[in-house]
């Protein structure tokens, strides 16, 4: 697998001034590509994952191969293993005094999480809570870390805003989430740590999650394999394309507030039938779709009210759907064989519809 490079894409402003942002997570989708976006614009970067086998652990071995290729071992600094390691994690804050932390590492998936919550408590809660607490410990400026639109889970409305009481969610994965999120109130009113947490809704594009829907879309329709659809088609989704969220996490990483909780999205939703007619588009292919019922703890619409983040982080979502499908299929093409397709694990994540 070829990773692919922001270097076509990413408009990187001039550089504010120098930080050394810790990175978790940073071999996955979202990680990596904020990595690869600081490391482009000056900053150095620390990346700790534990290359756990979610999904095809060649994604990730690709996207970190990339990142040393491009910028050198002197500017990322990468160690294998689990955020919730106590000694491991206090070395890393000992060796390089890290003054940002962008914490992406977590167990995503909402339909495994059912199958195995055990693992995600002790990813996602656990790991935050180590990472919290070391920061507060070693003086980190600004702690931003990711959440998810699945705290919205149980909630009656369809267009989300942030201050919505949301205490209903509706798989152990979105209570991992929220549970980040109480936890990162704690260490803000204990110690006046500034944490920031984004609330990212479907995210997509080149080195896209292959348990993914959109992942999942181009790929077998790509290679005439049937879909499975839950639902009848009209459900509907806010997806959101990678930049416009490394765009939104480096605006709360240079933007310290005491607390506070943004979604990041594109501000609009998409139904399932809409993605699949775009998918066939723009791989021109046609889908052999098999629909199959609702999941258990899928939510049937999500859609972002953006309107703080634009307010407060000057974010705004910037390439459209059918734009981010294009991408995604050229570099899908371009980055597999189609002869020789070993990717696309049938993880427990598996189906089309409503994903995480
Ligand atoms: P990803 O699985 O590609 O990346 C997560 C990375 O974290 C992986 O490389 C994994 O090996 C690592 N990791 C997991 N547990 C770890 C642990 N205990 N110690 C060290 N490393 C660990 O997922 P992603 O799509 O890039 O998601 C990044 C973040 O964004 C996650 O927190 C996820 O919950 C959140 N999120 C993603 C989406 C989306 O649509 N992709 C939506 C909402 C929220």
């Amino acid at each position: 697998i070829t990773s692919h490079s922001w270097e076509a894409e990413a408009i990187v402003e001039p550089h504010q001034g120098y930080k050394k942002v810790l990175v978790t997570g940073g071999a996955g989708f979202i990680g990596s590509s904020v990595a690869e976006f600081l490391l482009k614009r000056g900053d150095d970067v620390v990346i700790v994952d534990e290359m756990n086998d979610y999904y095809d652990v060649s994604f990730k071995e690709a996207n970190l191969k990339l990142l040393l290729d491009k910028f050198g071992s002197k500017r990322v600094s990468i160690y294998k293993g689990d955020i919730c390691d106590a000694t491991l994690m206090t070395d890393v804050f000992e060796t390089h005094r890290p003054e940002w932390v962008c914490h992406m590492a977590a167990r995503a998936g909402v339909r495994p999480s059912i199958n195995d919550p055990y693992i995600y408590i002790h990813s996602n809660i656990e790991g935050t809570t180590r990472l919290m607490e070391l920061s507060h410990r070693f003086g980190v400026k600004n702690f931003v870390f990711a959440s998810s639109s699945s705290v919205y889970g149980g909630s009656k409305s369809t267009f989300f805003s942030e201050d919505e009481v949301v205490d209903n969610p509706v798989s152990p994965y979105a209570a991992s989430k929220k549970a980040c999120e109480l936890l990162a109130y704690t260490y803000h009113h204990l110690y006046k740590l500034n944490v920031t947490g984004l609330r990212f809704f479907t995210v997509y594009g080149p080195r896209g999650r292959p348990d993914m829907a959109p992942f999942k879309f181009i790929d077998r329709v790509c290679r005439g394999v049937e879909l499975q659809q839950f639902g009848d088609g009209s459900s509907s989704r806010d997806y959101t394309y990678i930049s416009d969220i490394v765009d939104g996490v480096v605006r709360a990483l240079d933007r310290p507030h005491p607390y506070q909780i943004f979604n990041l999205g594109k501000g609009s939703g998409t139904s399932l039938k809409e993605f699949i007619d775009l998918v066939q588009k723009h791989t021109g292919k046609k889908a052999l779709i098999k629909v199959l019922p609702d999941q258990p703890g899928d939510v049937p619409y999500t859609c972002a009210d953006v309107s703080k983040a634009e307010r407060m982080l000057g974010y705004r979502s910037s390439v459209p759907f059918e734009e981010g499908i294009r991408r995604t299929a050229e570099w899908y093409k371009e980055a597999f064989s189609h002869n020789d397709i070993k990717v696309c694990p049938e993880t427990q994540a598996n189906g089309l519809g409503r994903s995480p």
